[in-house]
């Protein structure tokens, strides 16, 4: 892979978890526009990387969404579930063991919750098995060391964000009880790999940054600069996931919902009404401007619980 480090890449990197909704449109609107205002190229990586939770044809149907709404990606498609990204992924945690940043962890989710307090992603991991190592039981994940230093960055959009990791979420999993890598670590292998200039996405995983450029400072990887976009809710405030079965983006009328992704991302309203997609991204792209973009309200605020999935 060439590699050009003053060239904007930036990514949409949906999991195959089921159809794109509008949540999900929006953040591939926001990534592909921001991409393409600054001349950048703008590459789809598949992150099914956790088969128990995949739909069966979500991966298909979702590039088919992105192609009845007019994105054009460049390179191939990368799949993390291949075995190249698998060794890609492994070597990294060989590497981090090496370093000696990494140790087996036998503890069950329901101890953990028994003597953890709340942090920012689902209980802070108290180090049982840092402080005593397991012996007799199985090591059911592999952890990695955190330190009291703090992580900050300045987010495009949310400004600046500051964490201590072992405070705010504790060691966490890298790879998970039923052996597959954590979303952490083959996110950062793979920003790295696909040479990752910005990462533009959803706010639920603004407070996963700091772990990932922790993460990037001990497997030497560069730390892209990143812009967390709002997050769509639901009525009741809920943001919008396949989990809570939000409809899926309509493939035949792309036009009314690319306007709408637009305006949800705060941006200035065409004076002419474009006529299709073409005509859309023609004008978008040239107007979009990210200093527009709101930031989400409850960025800041507990995000998902995928950490949690040992
Ligand atoms: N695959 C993640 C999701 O669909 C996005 C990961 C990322 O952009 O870093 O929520
Ligand atoms: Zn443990």
């Amino acid at each position: 892979m060439s590699h050009d480090s003053s060239k904007y890449r930036g990514r949409f990197a949906p999991s195959p978890s089921g159809p794109l909704h509008f949540g999900s449109l929006v953040t591939a609107v926001g990534s592909y526009l921001d991409a393409r205002h600054n001349r950048g190229e703008w590459l789809v990586r598949m992150e099914d990387l956790d088969p128990p939770r995949e739909q069966p044809g979500a991966a298909d149907r979702i590039l088919r969404t992105l192609e009845a709404f007019g994105f054009e990606w460049d390179r191939d498609i990368l799949y993390q579930n291949r075995p190249a990204r698998n060794d890609a992924y492994r070597q990294a945690l060989d590497l981090l063991s090496q370093r000696g940043v990494t140790y087996p962890c036998t503890c069950t989710r329901k101890e953990i919750n028994e003597n953890a307090v709340p942090g920012v992603e689902g209980p802070v991991y108290p180090g049982t098995c840092r402080k005593n190592p397991p012996s007799g039981r199985k090591a059911r994940t592999t952890r990695i060391r955190t330190d009291d230093s703090g992580i900050s960055f300045r987010d495009l959009i949310c400004g600046h964000i500051g964490q201590n990791i072992a405070a705010e979420t504790g060691d966490f999993i890298i790879r998970r009880a039923d052996g597959l890598f954590a979303y952490q670590l083959a996110v950062v292998v793979d920003d790295a790999f696909q040479n990752i200039s910005r990462v533009v996405r959803g706010s639920d995983l603004l407070l996963s940054t700091p772990r990932q450029i922790y993460l990037q400072q001990l497997l030497n990887m560069p730390t892209p600069a990143y812009a967390h976009l709002p997050l769509v809710r639901d009525a009741q405030g809920v943001k919008l996931s396949k989990q809570s079965m939000a409809q899926p983006v309509n493939d035949r009328n792309p036009l009314a919902s690319l306007l709408a992704a637009w305006r949800f991302l705060g941006q200035t309203a065409p004076e002419r009404h474009p006529e299709n997609p073409a005509e859309f991204w023609s004008w978008a792209i040239a107007n979009w401007d990210l200093a527009q973009v709101p930031v989400d309200s409850t960025a800041g605020e507990r995000a998902s619980s995928r950490e949690t999935s040992g």
